[in-house]
């Protein structure tokens, strides 16, 4: 199937381009970004004009920040092309909503992708907790801005999401893997003073039986943390490194998922979309972000400088 990927920036390059060449499923057909593109592959500047030229791709990826992004799925879809979003989905959940509809008006395919949804070992974690008594959850989200932003003004402005941008990663974990519903019930964010966006928050959650927390930071130096410990009835998940390891009871366990590679199964499943005409757009990552953001208490910490 031929594919344009839109927004030639940093995961379009890390993740999507390697993907989709790995892939026997897909060929990269055209790029469409102000300033980047791919080598051998037809670059277009000009979104509207490569929906004009080029009836032939019927499927678009979009690899924008996601306050741009709105506009550019909105012209996709209008053009009856079916559509990939990274995470998040959009800038708001209206925004998102007001997207699902237009695909099913326009009967095209539409995928809110959550990345971190397919680590290796989440569904492997799904599987662990399912059916035990949930006592505590803790998750803890820590990294150095500098090192995996760097230079992004667009993480910083409204709709950017500060580090919810990659705290909403582990919130598409914790919505796949925790059975029972769950909603913030308070939030501290802190933003700097030169800044629209927190750069470090705390959530507190409300779960049927457990207490669940959650930490983010973005000022982490040296060693890097992307953990969900839970606490159950039949002992302790550590979900690691962003969902690519798991352990119980302190040992090391759980087989890798078939396909290897987050970004190869979100291309796997668009595939299994588009041939089953079908729309997946869960917003409960986002939901949950939104929250906090409604909720927050809001402290300015340092102002931020790269
Ligand atoms: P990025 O490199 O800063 O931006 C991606 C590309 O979007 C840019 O190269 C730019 O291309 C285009 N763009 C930026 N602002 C635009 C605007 N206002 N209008 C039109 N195009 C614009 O960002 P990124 O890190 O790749 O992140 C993009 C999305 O992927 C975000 O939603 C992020 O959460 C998600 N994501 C990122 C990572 C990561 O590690 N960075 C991981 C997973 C998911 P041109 O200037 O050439 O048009």
């Amino acid at each position: 199937m031929k594919l344009a990927l839109v927004g030639i920036g940093k995961i379009a390059r890390d993740q999507h381009v390697p993907a989709i060449a790995a892939s026997p499923d897909w060929d990269l057909a055209a790029t469409v970004s102000r300033h980047g593109a791919v080598d051998g592959v037809e670059a277009y500047d000009d979104f509207d004009r490569m929906l004009e030229e080029r009836a032939d791709i019927r499927v678009v990826s979009l690899c924008l920040p996601p306050v741009p992004r709105f506009d550019y799925a909105a012209r996709a879809i209008r053009a009856g092309r079916h559509v990939m979003l990274e995470k998040p989905p959009g800038a708001t959940l209206s925004e998102c909503h007001a997207l699902e509809r237009m695909a099913r008006d326009m009967r095209v395919s539409l995928y809110a992708t959550w990345h971190s949804r397919e680590a290796d070992m989440v569904q492997a974690a799904k599987a662990w907790l399912a059916g035990k008594h949930l006592k505590t959850l803790v998750i803890t989200w820590k990294e150095d801005v500098r090192r995996w932003h760097p230079g992004q003004e667009w993480i910083w402005e409204p709709g950017g999401l500060g580090v919810f941008d990659p705290g909403i990663n582990a919130l598409s974990i914790l919505t796949e893997i925790v059975a029972e519903p769950m909603h913030v019930t308070a939030a501290r964010l802190d933003v700097p003073a030169n800044r629209q966006t927190p750069i470090a928050a705390e959530l507190a959650f409300h779960h049927p039986t457990a207490r669940a927390t959650m930490v983010l930071d973005w000022r982490q130096e040296g060693d890097q943390t992307w953990e969900i410990r839970a606490e159950t009835d039949g002992g302790t998940l550590q979900l690691l490194d962003g969902g690519a390891r798991m352990i119980v009871d302190g040992a090391e366990t759980g087989e890798a998922a078939p396909l290897g590679g987050e970004y190869p199964r979100l291309y796997a499943r668009m595939k299994t979309l588009l041939n089953t005409g079908g729309i997946d757009m869960d917003l409960a990552p986002m939901r949950h972000v939104a929250d906090a953001f409604t909720l927050g208490r809001r402290e300015t910490v340092a102002p931020f400088d790269w």
